[in-house]
């Protein structure tokens, strides 16, 4: 059921108190806490067990909110958040003297998004204060996309869960920086470099290190190889090798069968906005099975004048790294 002006009241003295409130977005479920307010923030990186160096997006309900936690707003960051906001792009900026360093991993700059879903909006605005909002799930596991994804992993006297039902878009925010010549992308999403270009009228440097090419060394902190995975190994096939898969194998496919009968076959959509809204939920059901592995029919990776392109590419960033080994397991 989804939250009303109760629950939103409920959150807001929860969060005044201290406390942690996971809250819905167009991308994933956010862990709540209020940015400014140092041992909540603290709370939320010993509950997910986030290492320290990942910093945390701080999420307002618009322009002029992001101001109070910037320490100098670009003309860039007004352009993308006029043309995005609220939506999927997080905008990396300096650092307000208010934001705890904590909340950057001890940057000076800090990512700041408007999230675009009305009970969020509606939540931060009664607060009158900005969220501190990682992805509502123990560090390095699958992101929720819905409510029952969150109650799943914390109990209701560590988070007050709010409702607002299956996330639209299903992959976290494309974060970009507008203090690099040219604006860089840290983490691909669904809003593309093309598109970023557009509206800030310059070339944008696309993310390193997604898709078919082997991760490079982090830009930044927090960009871990290993992220968003499955509890049970995970890899990326081409269909014509799914003959050598182990029986009782889960195989996510978004091309028509059939596929071999030893495997349990997950159907995904085949076009990239159903994909990536269905990726985290499809990778929990496959868990679900426990299964020896789990595998992905490889997606397309079309060329950037595919109107699908940039999502595409996030889901392979997502795919790239749910399917790294955990240290110790080759
Ligand atoms: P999550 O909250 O789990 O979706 O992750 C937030 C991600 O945003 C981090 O892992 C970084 O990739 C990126 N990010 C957040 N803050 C900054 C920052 N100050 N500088 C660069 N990247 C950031
Ligand atoms: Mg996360």
């Amino acid at each position: 059921m989804s939250a009303g002006p109760e629950q939103i009241a409920h959150a807001v003295a929860r969060l005044r108190a201290g406390g942690l409130v996971a809250f819905p977005t167009e991308t994933v479920y956010g862990l709540g806490a209020i940015a400014t307010d140092r041992s909540a923030v603290v709370r939320v990186f010993a509950l997910k067990g986030r290492p320290q160096n990942n910093p945390l997006i701080v999420h307002v309900a618009g322009e002029d909110m992001a101001r109070s936690v910037a320490g100098a707003w670009p003309a860039r960051a007004h352009r993308l958040a006029d043309s995005f906001w609220p939506g999927p792009v997080s905008i990396v900026v300096p650092r307000a003297e208010a934001i705890p360093s904590l909340v950057a991993a001890g940057a000076d700059t800090i990512a700041i998004r408007c999230p675009a879903h009305p009970l969020t909006l509606a939540l931060i605005e009664a607060l009158g204060a900005p969220l501190v909002g990682p992805s509502a799930n123990p560090s390095g596991a699958v992101s929720p996309t819905t409510a029952d994804h969150v109650r799943a992993a914390f109990q209701e006297s560590e988070v007050y869960v709010l409702d607002g039902g299956p996330c639209r878009r299903g992959i976290e925010s494309t974060v970009v920086s507008v203090l690099s010549d040219p604006p860089r992308i840290l983490r691909p999403g669904v809003i593309g470099a093309d598109e970023l270009a557009d509206t800030l009228g310059e070339p944008v440097e696309d993310a390193r290190g997604h898709g078919h090419e082997a991760p490079s060394p982090a830009p930044s902190p927090g960009l871990l190889q290993r992220h968003y995975a499955p509890r049970a190994p995970m890899r990326i096939v081409e269909r014509e090798h799914l003959a050598d898969a182990p029986a009782g194998a889960v195989l996510l496919a978004h091309s028509p069968g059939p596929f071999p009968s030893a495997l349990r076959v997950i159907e995904m959509p085949a076009d990239a906005p159903s994909y990536a809204a269905r990726l985290y939920a499809a990778m929990r059901e496959a868990d679900g099975f426990n299964p020896p592995r789990i595998l992905v029919e490889r997606p397309p990776l079309p060329g950037s004048a595919h109107r699908d392109a940039a999502i595409w590419r996030a889901i392979a960033d997502r795919l790239t790294r749910a399917a790294t080994p955990a240290s110790g397991d080759a």
